[in-house]
């Protein structure tokens, strides 16, 4: 047992293969399931013979890039037709037979018709895999108590990440957010844990109200693992020093639900961010189209677009070129910690991409430059649109917070430092609405930075 517990990786044989040999196995396993594919559904049979590809003619990736891309509304289409013609809304795209599937999820989504996919027993097992490699290579051990805090339902970050930590030998203690922040304190002091999966605003939300709700600092909580997931503030640095101070924990930041894209930081500092590494290359193919013109962008080092993926060696309902409308940038150059394979950051959704003057700014981006401003700022800042993006009128309108302890008549000099970071970094001249600390909305699920004036979104 001892030695089992010194490995330093779960799957070690796979996830230590070279590029060329993870490209080999991920070749193989894509022209089989193409094959399966185009033989077990007939949404993927149509998609490929309206463009006359036959899977005997997939021999290579770029072969494989003319299928055309699915997207989310596509499968919202395909699932309606699937209820029309089979009564149900996956068996138009699901290649498994109905007595193999075993689970349905569905990705978390908060729009129109939710969208769901279908595992069958081996998917499951691999998407347990996926989650053993991320937590075993954090440091997590058998013996190790987890805190699951993100919502518990159907998000894929729900069910199949405490299935994964189960399987590894760790130990989770699912409580998801859905009963609110005291809940999750009350169990924390409970269980002992060593490790928490949460939003990032979530953590700072903790941190905000632990002295108050149980009379101690987020750090005297015993954590020694903050795992971010649901939103890309794990990979900003001043988000990761916050969470760093604020828990007294190193910071990890990590994706990935119930499917087969999956990826974690290495062990680093706060203040730095290598990207994740990629860690499930051999059950996902991953490519980057340009968000605009959807043509093929080359994965080579520092390459940014949106994310397609397929998966590989696959039952269920196997996802082939979808585009989910992730923005991600990749790194090709060797890590410092010494693992092999790509890394990426997610930096944005394509939905949320705003164009001003021609400029394409995320709202990551100014959550980056707000948070150099802590603690003069509380870090919390919406973005409010006359109208929905992604074309923004000049300027764009700001409203931050500003910290109890800075006095009004030293806002107009920080507003200054802020504009002159926007202009040099975003490229943009913002208008900033200064508005006291606590004012915005809190929300312990997924943040939206975004405001449209008018509505409730
Ligand atoms: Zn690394």
């Amino acid at each position: 047992m001892s030695f089992y517990k010194e490995r330093k990786l779960w799957n070690e044989k796979i996830e230590t293969l070279s590029r060329d040999e993870i490209q080999a196995l991920q070749l193989k396993r894509l022209k089989k399931q193409v094959a399966y594919n185009y033989h077990q559904s007939p949404f993927y049979r149509n998609k490929m013979d309206d463009v006359g590809i036959k899977p005997e003619d997939i021999g290579s990736f770029e072969t494989f890039s003319k299928i055309p891309l699915m997207t989310k509304d596509e499968h919202r289409r395909a699932q309606q037709e699937s209820i029309e013609k089979y009564g149900n809304p996956y068996t138009l795209m699901a290649c498994a037979p109905k007595e193999k599937i075993v689970r349905i999820n569905s990705t978390s989504g908060t729009t129109g018709m939710p969208t769901l996919y279908t595992l069958t027993q081996h998917d499951i097992d691999v998407v347990n895999e996926m989650h053993a490699r991320k937590y075993w290579r954090a440091g997590i051990r058998p013996g190790d108590v987890m805190i699951q805090a993100l919502s518990l339902s159907m998000f894929t970050g729900g069910l199949p990440l405490s299935q994964g930590i189960m399987h590894m030998g760790a130990c989770v203690v699912p409580i998801g957010i859905e009963g609110g922040t005291k809940r999750v304190l009350d169990f924390i002091g409970l269980t002992s844990p060593v490790a928490i999966i949460a939003t990032p605003s979530f953590g700072q939300y903790m941190i905000e109200k632990c002295p108050q709700l149980i009379g101690k600092d987020a750090k005297d909580l015993g954590l020694k693992w903050f795992f971010c997931a649901g939103e890309p503030g794990g990979g900003n640095p001043e988000v990761r020093k916050m969470l760093a101070q604020g828990f007294g924990a190193k910071v990890f930041d990590h994706t990935g639900g119930g499917h087969a894209f999956h990826g974690i930081s290495c062990d680093e500092p706060p203040e730095q961010f290598s990207g994740m590494h990629f860690i499930s290359e051999d059950h996902c193919l991953l490519e980057l189209i340009d968000p605009n013109t959807k043509k093929s962008i080359k994965i080579e080092d520092d390459s940014t677009g949106e994310m397609v993926f397929t998966f590989l060696d696959w039952e269920g309902g196997p996802f082939m070129r979808y585009s989910l409308g992730d923005i991600l940038q990749v790194s090709t150059k060797p890590c410092d910690c010494g693992m092999p394979g790509l890394r990426f950051r997610i930096i944005g959704r394509a939905d949320d991409m705003l164009i001003i003057k021609g400029v394409n700014v995320y709202p990551e981006a100014v959550k980056t430059i707000v948070f150099k401003f802590r603690p003069k700022v509380t870090g919390f800042f919406r973005i409010l649109l006359s109208k929905p993006g992604p074309l923004v009128e000049p300027p764009l309108n700001i409203q931050i917070e500003y910290d109890k302890s800075v006095p009004e008549a030293d806002l107009p000099a920080l507003e200054q430092k802020m504009l002159s970071m926007f202009k040099h970094e975003v490229r943009i001249a913002p208008q900033i609405n200064w508005v006291p600390a606590e004012t915005l909305p809190r929300e312990m699920k997924k943040t939206s930075f975004i405001k449209i004036k008018g509505t409730n979104t």
